[in-house]
């Protein structure tokens, strides 16, 4: 019998820690073993591995797996006898990974996969259940500009964002590229809350960020109050016909003067001493 930890670990399951003797007669069952996973025809048999007691009627036979897109795995064939028989039968044949084959990496559910960007046009996303971002809508939800209209007259939406879902949303359009930390942000000269284009919030963010409306800039997106571009409705218009960020090159002020070349030194006559 083969020692088990002379094959490899990962295709032997924990009851085989412990050292079984395996009974002769199941010890042979090689070729059994072998024509048993030939006859399957599911890919070839390789070289045989070794034998895995299982208890004292059943033993694990192990072969290479020699089949396209199964790396490393290995053909494991469970044959067993009973007290007094004189030949083996097999139980089960299963395909298992050693330490280096290729395997599947582990299952993510698709909801912890999803990404910002990944909802395309058609697709349904319905919120997790009990998703702390969001409290029934009959219920005050702390943004004095839903709790207002909808106590007054009864009406809501089914849900409503929960101050912990408003925090969020406003952490991340904070931190985001309209948000005031950001390198466009820095190089402006003014920030949206002074500009003709700034469309503010309603509700609970109100002071903290609006929608652009300038379609040269972030139009239709959320902006900090204290973000900026150089589209700010107040940017002066350009001297002339340049850029607003340099000065205009009048070349009528340029002053053009004449190049003095140096005269010639006067040629020297050799035989002048
Ligand atoms: S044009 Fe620029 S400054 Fe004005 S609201 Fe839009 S992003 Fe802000």
């Amino acid at each position: 019998m083969v020692d088990v930890n002379s094959l490899d670990a990962a295709a032997v399951h924990e009851t085989d820690s412990v050292d079984i003797a395996v009974p002769a007669i199941l010890a042979d069952a090689v070729d059994l073993a072998r024509t048993a996973v030939e006859e399957l025809g599911e890919g070839k048999v390789g070289a045989h591995i070794g034998v895995v007691g299982e208890d004292e009627a059943a033993a694990s036979h192990y072969f290479e797996a020699d089949v396209p897109g199964y790396r490393g795995w290995q053909w494991v064939v469970v044959v067993a006898t009973c007290p007094g028989s004189d030949h083996a039968t097999v139980s089960e044949i299963v395909m298992l990974p050693s330490a280096d084959a290729i395997i599947a990496p582990e299952w993510t559910p698709w909801d912890d996969r999803l990404r910002p960007g990944d909802l395309g046009p058609g697709d349904l996303l319905p919120p997790a259940l009990a998703d702390p971002r969001l409290v029934p809508g009959y219920i005050a939800n702390g943004d004095p500009a839903v709790d207002d209209v909808v106590l007054e007259i009864g009406l809501g939406r089914l849900q409503v964002l929960s101050p912990m879902g408003r925090d969020d949303a406003a952490d991340r359009w904070h931190e985001g590229q309209h948000g005031p930390g950001s390198e466009m942000a820095r190089a402006a000269t003014s920030t949206c809350d002074t500009c003709g284009f700034y469309l503010p919030l309603a509700g609970a963010l109100r002071n903290e960020f609006g929608v652009c409306g300038n379609e040269l800039s972030a139009d239709g997106q959320v902006v900090h109050a204290h973000y900026g571009c150089g589209a700010h409705s107040d940017t002066p218009a350009p001297k002339g016909a340049g850029s607003p960020a340099f000065e205009p090159y009048d070349d009528g002020a340029v002053e053009t003067t004449a190049l003095r070349v140096p005269a010639a030194p006067a040629e020297q006559n050799p035989s002048t001493p």
